[in-house]
């Protein structure tokens, strides 16, 4: 494992007409972060902050939460690391915050999670915010927000972070460089909104985890559904097809950080879609590289063109076939 990673480690993704990718990785804890170096991954795309809740007996105090977030920008040497605030709730419920998060959810995915509960219990995220703002002290800081169904919860969670950064500014606190603020596009209705929100943002990661079972109404985890929870639907490529339109006309940095960019067939189908950021598993990274290289922008974005005006019965089949040829 070790001696494929050195392997691939140096591999730059570029394709064939010189388009530069970015490949970056998906994290969520301070052990992942010397990967980024023995796999060569240009950052982290997502950074899961919840993660350090999960494995947590009780509520991380600011300080600890602190010091994981500075443990990991250190770590990360310079390359830029994208923290999502908290993604509890839900199905991730908290025995700690039992009384908040585990009434239990018919629909825990599309339940009491995430923004939604960090803007009521608005103390996790005062915390959280301070906690990331000092760790970055001097840096840049990329913040993500998870499940933002429109654009108001995004302004409200922002304010919370300027309020904290306005705070720390009285005390003469060394503040980050810049902060840069972004959400993750994982719920349909947000795209409806785009026009309204980009305008405001440095970037938007595309979460196709969660949109994809969103979109065609199939639980990500189910596995009953397994066959139905299709990446590769041309209902779902056509709806990401749109969005990347949509975003062409900001300035705003857009990528992918669901699963789906980690598998060949599906990062080919990004990419012929416009995305040049991918954030994904470790494990995928040399993999996808590779795939880079082989690829010509132009020709795949030519062939999705034609075949989402005129879905192929199987699109699997098709993006096979192709990449073979
Ligand atoms: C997603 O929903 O696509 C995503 C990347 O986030 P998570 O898997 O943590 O829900
Ligand atoms: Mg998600």
């Amino acid at each position: 494992r070790q001696a494929e990673y050195a392997k691939l480690r140096d591999v730059k993704p570029v394709t064939l007409d010189g388009e530069r990718i970015q490949v970056m990785m998906n994290a969520g804890l301070r052990d992942d972060i010397p990967m980024l170096g023995l796999i060569g991954a240009d950052g982290v795309g997502l950074f899961r902050t919840e993660f350090q809740f999960l494995v947590s007996a009780a509520l991380p105090a600011r300080e600890r939460q602190a010091r994981l977030y500075r443990d990991v920008l250190d770590g990360a040497d310079g390359k830029p690391i994208i923290f999502r605030t908290l993604d509890i709730g839900g199905d991730k419920s908290l025995p700690y915050l039992r009384n908040e998060t585990s009434r239990e959810d018919e629909n825990p995915a599309m339940g009491w999670r995430a923004l939604r509960l960090a803007l009521e219990r608005e103390a996790l995220l005062k915390v959280q915010a301070r906690a990331l703002i000092e760790a970055a002290a001097g840096r840049t800081l990329n913040v993500m927000f998870p499940m933002v169904s429109e654009p108001w919860e995004f302004e409200a969670a922002r304010t919370i972070f300027e309020k904290q950064v306005a705070f720390l500014k009285g005390q003469k606190r060394i503040l980050p460089e810049a902060i840069r603020y972004g959400v993750m596009l994982e719920v349909p209705s947000l795209a409806e909104m785009l026009d309204q929100l980009l305008p405001k943002l440095s970037f938007m990661s595309i979460g196709t985890n969660d949109l994809t079972q969103f979109l065609l109404a199939a639980d990500r985890s189910n596995p009953k559904l397994a066959e139905r929870y299709d990446w590769l639907s041309p209902a779902i490529l056509r709806f990401l097809q749109r969005v990347v339109n949509i975003a062409k006309d900001y300035p705003v940095d857009l990528g992918v950080c669901g699963e789906m960019g980690g598998r060949r067939l599906e990062a080919l189908a990004l990419i012929g879609l416009g995305i040049r950021r991918l954030s994904i598993t470790p494990a995928a990274v040399g993999q996808i590289k590779e795939l880079v290289c082989k690829i010509d922008t132009r020709e795949i974005g030519e062939a999705m063109k034609g075949w989402l005006a005129n879905p192929p019965a199987d699109m699997r089949q098709t993006l096979q076939q192709w990449a073979t040829e």
